[in-house]
Formats: structure tokens, sequence, C-alpha cells
């Protein structure tokens, strides 16, 4: 595997890689790898010639200086696991190599940005639109691949390359669950033991929600949901949202197509989990 840190020589590397006429896949990551970023490697693998994989903790999405500090940070580990599952490139910049100091710049993607996971955490996917707009820019991929885990995400970047007319296509790439359900996530290893019992709820009131969906019952589907999980001890519900899988509107008995998503604070970690119902 190749290992870059620095801009230069990276752009240099898959310049030759195009030139050669070999497509490009790119997944973009915070590190603390686990077997869900992997899957994403696997799935690029399949569909690209060169798999580029980023591990850039970025300061500008943390609204909680807090998190961002103990944000998880294994890179060794890392880079075992990613010569393990045969990635060709990792890029690994410094802060300093992304950011010139203080940048105040970012993209107004409208209203997508300051619903839900935006209004938990204000500022939020400015910073995650300004990372991957900077990390496209370098990588030049013909193909991003991305997590449902992240499903706001998803829609953010999507909008992103739409109103930019960015030549890259996104695919998103299922949800990777530890046995018992809980979503992979590098925050889970700041779970206690209770923590990590107790945040099973969330997978559990989705699949739940799914089993039992009624679409003119939506208001009382999501009021009890919002119940189940606010009940469960160590367990903070920041949201339980029925919504429209393209706008993240609430859904209404009208929307063909949609997704539950939750947000909680299990501990002191906040986790977040969604799955698509129709
Ligand atoms: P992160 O390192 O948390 O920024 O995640 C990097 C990428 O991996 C994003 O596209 C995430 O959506 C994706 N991802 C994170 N957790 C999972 C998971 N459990 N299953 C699938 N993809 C994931």
């Amino acid at each position: 595997m190749k290992h870059f840190t620095t801009i230069q020589p990276l752009v240099q590397h898959l310049a030759g890689v195009r030139q050669k006429g070999l497509t490009i896949g790119f997944v973009p990551t915070m590190g603390a790898l686990h077997n869900g970023h992997l899957s994403l490697i696997r799935i690029a693998q399949q569909a690209c010639d060169v798999v580029v994989c980023s591990i850039f903790v970025n300061p500008t999405q943390f609204n909680d200086p807090r998190d961002l500090e103990k944000y998880p940070r294994p890179i060794a580990e890392d880079i075992k696991k990613l010569e393990q599952v045969k990635a060709d490139v990792l890029f690994e910049p410094a802060v300093t190599e992304m950011y010139a100091g203080n940048e105040h710049w970012h993209l107004d993607i409208g209203e997508l940005e300051h619903l839900l996971e935006g209004a938990s955490r204000p500022g939020h996917y400015q910073g995650v639109t300004q990372v991957v707009k900077k990390l496209f820019d370098i990588v030049k991929p013909d193909v991003a691949f991305f997590g449902q885990k992240d499903y706001q995400q998803f829609l953010v970047i999507s909008k992103m390359i739409e109103l930019l007319h960015m030549p890259v296509k996104l695919i998103m790439c299922p949800i990777a669950r530890e046995t018992d359900g809980l979503a992979m996530s590098s925050r889970n290893v700041h779970l206690s033991a209770a923590d990590r019992h107790n945040a099973l709820i969330l997978s559990k009131t989705l699949n739940n929600l799914k089993q039992r969906f009624d679409i003119n019952q939506i208001p009382k589907l999501k009021r009890e949901a919002e119940q189940i999980i606010a009940a469960e001890p160590g367990v903070e519900l920041s949201y339980f949202e029925i919504a429209d899988a393209e706008t993240l509107h609430p859904a209404t008995i009208n929307t063909p197509h949609i997704v539950a998503l939750v947000a909680a604070k299990v501990g002191n970690t906040r986790l977040i989990d969604n799955l698509v119902i129709s």
C-alpha cells in the first residue's frame, strides 16, 4: 500500500494511475477503522481499479472540542487493517496540510444541512462538505463510497455534487452491524459494558418499527419509538424521525420512500442509526 501524508505526491501518483486508464475509487474516513469501513473498501475494490482510503479526523466538523479531542486515533492498527484488505493508497494528511489557518468559507447546500443531525450539531455538515470538497479536488475519484450509517451525510454530499456539478459518482454502502444489531462505529470503543447493552435499544426500536410499520399510523409509531428509547436507562434521546428518504422532512401518508433515523447519547457517547422502512 502506498502511504501519502502530503497532497502533491498523492496528486502526482494518481495522475499516473489515471494516465494508465485505471478508475479510482475513494473511501474517506476518520480512521479507527472497523468492519464497516473495510466493507466500503471491499465494495470499492469490486467497482474500481485503484482504491484510495483517506484517514483524516476533520476538526471543522466537530462542534464539541472534547469530542474531537477524544476521537480514537489508532493509526498503526488502521494501517495494518488497510494492508490486510489490500487497499492501494492511504492518504493521511495532517490538519495543516488540509487547512491553511483559519478557513471560514463554507458551502450553503440548503435546508438539508440544518435538519436532524444538522440541528443537533450546528455547523457539522458545513465542516463535512468543506473537507469532502477538498478531498474530492485532491483525489478526483471516479466513484466515492459512503456508508448508509451516515444517511444524512450521504444526502448532503449528493446535494453538494449536484450543485457544484462535480464529476464523481456516489455509492451508498449498507450498514455493517455487530451480530446483536448494534451499528458499527468508531465511537463504540467509548461504550462501557452497560452502555453497550443499553445501546441496543436503537437498532431494536428501528427493527420493531419496520416490522409494525403502518403508513397511516406514523405520528403514533414515532411517539411510541421515542417513549421506548427515552425509557431505556443511560440513554438520552436526541431525535427519532420517520422521514421522507429524499428530503428528510417528516413522512406523511403520501411519502413513497421512508427512512427512520435515530440519534441518542448512550452514557457519554452520541450514537446514530437508521433503517430504510419502505
Ligand atoms: P467515519 O470514519 O465515521 O467518518 O466513516 C467513514 C465512512 O464509513 C462513512 O462513509 C461512514 O458512513 C462509513 N461507515 C461508518 N460506520 C459504518 C458502518 N457501520 N457500516 C457501513 N459504513 C459505515
